[in-house]
Parts: C-alpha cells; sequence; structure tokens
C-alpha cells in the first residue's frame, strides 16, 4: 500500500491551546482523506511543522520512506517560511500544496481575532507559496474546501500522476537487442533518462533470453495457452505457432520476474532463436501493464509502462501505437494507428481473436496475433523524444473513431483517430514539435494528467488539441 503523508504548518507563536486545535483538525482531515482515498493510498499525518526542526524531520521522512508517493501540505494558521528551507531542501517527492482550511463558511456571528488566528491559510499558504517558488521547487497548488467534490477530484489526480512518478523511479527497462539500425527518434540518453525518471535501462543479450524460453515446460505453456483461450476467441486451427508464443511470454515473464524488470523493448533485427517475432506474447503482456517497445524503443517502453501505472483503476485503454497510415479524404481525415504485430489488448473494442498470418518483414516463420478492432471516444497521444539538451513531452488531444469500414485483409490490430483540431493543424504541430511515430494512445487520462507528470518530473511539454491555432504552430516552430 503506498503512502501519501500529510504535512500541517503552523509556528509555536500562538500557545498550546492553538496548536492542540490544529492537530486536532489535521487528524479529522486525514481520516476524512483516508475515507476518499483508502483503495488507493494511506493518508498518514506527520506532527505539526511549529520550527525548521519539525520541518526536517517530516520532510526527511517523507523521502526516505519507500511505499510514500507523496506528500500534501497546508498552512493551518500562519507558518513562517524560513522555517521550511531546510526541510524543503531535503524533500524527494512530488509536492501537493492544498490550500484549504478547516473550516468551510466564515462564522459571521461568533468570529474574533483568536478565530481568525487560528484560520489563517489565507495569510500562511501565500507565505508558504513564496517560498516553493523562491525555491523552483516544482508542485502542484490545489485550492477550495477540502471536503468539495472538484478539490478531492484534483488530489487523486495527484495521487495517481504521484504513483505513477514513485513507479518511474523504480522502474527497470531490458533492452533486448539494440536500438533499430538507423533509427533515430527512438534512441535516447539513457543515463538522463535515468537521472531524470529513474529508468534503469540495461541491455540483455537476446541468447540469454532464448536460454530462459527454451526451458519453458509443456505444462507452463499449456496453462498459458489455458489463459489465452479463455481470454480470445481462437481462430486458427495453427495452435502450434501459438503454443510458440506462449513459451515466449512465459520465458519474457519468467526472465524480466526474476530481475525485477517491468518493460522490455527488442528489434526484429535481432531476435536470434526465435522463429516467430513476439506477437501475442507482446500483446498480453501489455495487458498486464508491461510496458513495451518496438525496434529498441526504451523510451516509449518506459514511458508506455508508467502511463499504464498512472491509468490504473481508471475506466479507458491505455497502450503503445504507431503511428501507420491516413485517410485524407477533405474534412474527414483519419489516422490508421497499428503495428506489425504488437498493439496492447487494452485497445480491444471486440473480443480479440488469435490468428496465424504471415509478417511482410523480419524474415520469421507466421507469428500469432490478436486481432481486434479499437476502442472509440475521446483521448489523448503522448510522445517523448530526446532533443539532445532535454527530453521533450508531446501530448496531442485525439478523439478514438470506430473504422468506417470493415477491413477483411488487415492481419492486425487497430485503432483510428481524428487529430484535433483539424487534421493539418494536429499532425503540422506534432511534426514541428518533432513527435515520434511511436506513442502512448489513452482514453483514462488527459492532458491535464500529462502537465502535472510533466511539471512534477521538470520536463518540457507541448500540447496540441482544440487551442491549437496557425499562430501556436508559428511559435512552435521557433522553439529550440
Ligand atoms: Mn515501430
Amino acid at each position: 500500500m503506498y503512502t501519501l503523508y500529510f504535512v500541517v504548518g503552523s509556528q509555536d507563536l500562538y500557545g498550546d491551546e492553538c496548536l492542540r486545535q490544529v492537530a486536532a483538525d489535521a487528524q479529522r482531515m486525514t481520516a476524512f482523506f483516508n475515507e476518499q482515498f483508502g483503495k488507493d493510498v494511506q493518508v498518514k499525518l506527520l506532527p505539526t511543522v511549529v520550527n525548521s526542526a519539525t520541518c526536517i524531520a517530516d520532510l526527511r521522512q517523507v523521502s526516505c520512506d519507500d511505499d510514500c508517493i507523496g506528500v500534501m501540505t497546508w498552512m493551518h494558521t500562519f507558518s513562517p517560511a524560513k522555517m521550511w528551507i531546510k526541510g524543503l531542501q531535503e524533500l524527494r517527492k512530488p509536492l501537493l500544496h492544498l490550500h484549504t482550511q478547516a473550516n468551510e463558511k466564515l462564522p459571521y456571528d461568533s468570529i474574533d481575532m483568536d478565530f481568525m488566528n487560528l484560520n489563517q491559510a489565507a495569510h500562511g499558504d501565500r507565505e508558504y507559496g513564496f517560498i516553493l517558488s523562491r525555491m523552483r521547487i516544482p508542485h502542484q497548488v490545489v485550492a477550495g474546501y477540502y471536503e468539495h467534490k472538484d478539490v478531492l477530484e484534483r488530489i487523486k489526480q495527484f495521487i495517481d500522476v504521484a504513483r505513477a512518478i514513485h513507479f518511474s523511479k523504480h522502474l527497470k527497462v531490458a533492452s533486448f537487442g539494440n536500438n533499430m539500425r538507423e533509427v533515430a527518434v527512438t534512441d535516447g540518453d539513457r543515463v538522463e533518462s535515468q537521472i531524470r525518471y529513474g529508468w534503469e535501462c540495461n541491455y540483455f543479450a537476446v541468447g540469454d533470453l532464448v536460454a530462459t524460453i527454451n526451458k519453458v515446460t509443456e505444462a507452463e505453456i499449456d496453462a498459458k495457452m489455458a489463459e489465452y483461450t479463455s481470454k480470445y476467441t481462437m481462430k486458427t486451427s495453427n495452435v502450434a505457432a501459438v503454443r510458440e508464443q506462449a513459451k515466449y511470454e512465459v520465458g519474457l515473464e519468467k526472465f524480466m520476474s526474476l530481475r525485477g524488470i517491468q518493460a522490455f523493448a527488442d528489434t526484429f533485427q535481432d531476435l536470434h532463436g526465435f522463429k516467430q517475432l513476439p506477437g501475442i506474447a507482446a500483446q498480453n503482456l501489455m495487458g498486464k501493464g508491461i510496458g513495451f517497445g518496438p525496434e529498441g524503443d526504451y523510451k516509449i517502453s518506459a514511458l508506455s509502462a508508467v502511463l499504464m501505472k498512472m491509468a490504473e483503476g481508471r475506466p479507458g485503454a491505455t497502450g503503445f501505437i504507431e503511428d501507420y497510415t491516413y485517410d485524407l479524404t477533405s474534412g474527414q481525415e483519419l489516422e490508421l494507428a497499428s503495428h506489425m504485430l504488437e498493439v496492447p489488448v487494452a485497445f480491444a473494442a471486440t473480443k480479440p481473436e488469435i490468428d496465424v498470418l504471415p509478417l511482410g518483414i523480419g524474415g520469421k516463420e507466421d507469428p500469432a496475433r490478436l486481432i481486434f478492432d479499437g476502442v472509440q471516444g475521446d483521448g489523448i497521444q503522448v510522445t517523448m523524444v530526446d532533443m539532445g539538451t532535454h527530453f521533450r513531452l508531446i501530448c496531442a488531444d485525439i478523439e478514438l473513431v470506430k473504422q468506417p469500414q470493415p477491413m477483411p485483409k488487415l492481419p492486425v490490430a487497430r485503432i483510428m483517430y481524428r487529430h484535433k483540431p483539424n487534421f493539418s493543424i494536429g499532425t503540422e504541430g506534432w511534426c514541428l514539435a518533432g513527435g515520434a511515430h511511436h506513442s502512448v494512445v489513452s482514453t483514462a487520462l488527459t492532458r491535464e494528467d500529462i502537465a502535472l507528470f510533466a511539471r512534477l518530473t521538470g520536463t518540457e511539454l507541448i500540447c496540441i488539441g482544440d487551442d491549437t491555432t496557425p499562430e501556436c504552430l508559428a511559435k512552435l516552430a521557433l522553439i529550440k
């Protein structure tokens, strides 16, 4: 169970009675937060900050607790912000500044100086906001009465993003094979990825993975086949080819779980010892939250795992996809996104069918894969590129739509979407921003989620959507 710490600020100027009330209010609020968010996190209250020493002790505890995803802070009274400097210097977790009050309404009939001194977030949170800004600490601010639905929803959003950052900081990514020869956008600075996002990206020899795969037993393959047939429709009669994929998946799962790896990248240029490209094996693993990147794309593998973690518990689909081809009918432009095989099963609008069909690339045997039509609804498309000096996130609003006509000869799963605000601005913006052909599409996450992730990780973000104009594109073209 994850922990979200709650730290309340005050000072010892007001006397014990005031501090007792601050502590009592903080406990009552903590109990309320646990009622609201108990499924996701345990909210734990730390001692009220009354001086620099208590602040240092609290924020050290936050930083050193490995189960902690973040900290929520609020100034019940005025809390002189120099008391917070050294504690904040110790903070290594996402920070939410909750700008609220213990009381919703002003007690107009009874308010006196004592009440006003006790309940002065309007005063204390401004002092605190200054020091966060002065220290350039990336953080989120949520303002409003803490019991209000909109405030609770935004705290929940912080929890989802902080959980994803926590996951990111612990993420290990396996690269089987290197980056695909000559491909630029899939490559990147793995040292910087680890410094900024925590991703431990390491290379593993394909031969070592194949050795694990070759030790998979018939009984293990039987169990995996039972999983496949319970979830999917077996369309093919070539069961041997599906069993080959089942063997790959069991082997991959073993290899990764032994090493605590939760995302992987492969490349079809380096699959010695595989008879088929991993198809259903990769698709079914993605369905369990395992990140995947083809062509050696470690960034999209890691980012897909992180965004799947962010979307956990929300309705909708999240997963890796590749931009493929367009329908350019004027005014009705659509994109068809897919991959050679590895389309996440999360995107299935129909029960996936297992089929074995030829693949015109890679020089291997016909691979088994899951085929289905994609989900519909509003969504986002997110990618990450390495600009040399920094990483850049690009987030485009899209609308996933039903494919207008059947595609009986296309032997892969696919999704289709409409760009916003329209085809030309949407795709021109993506190209100007340097957006990759690999991305994560989600109908569970929003631009605001990605913006918060970008802010808390200090990542550049370019957004494209209904608010993007030709003037925006002109400015975008000038960004260095
Ligand atoms: Mn690709």
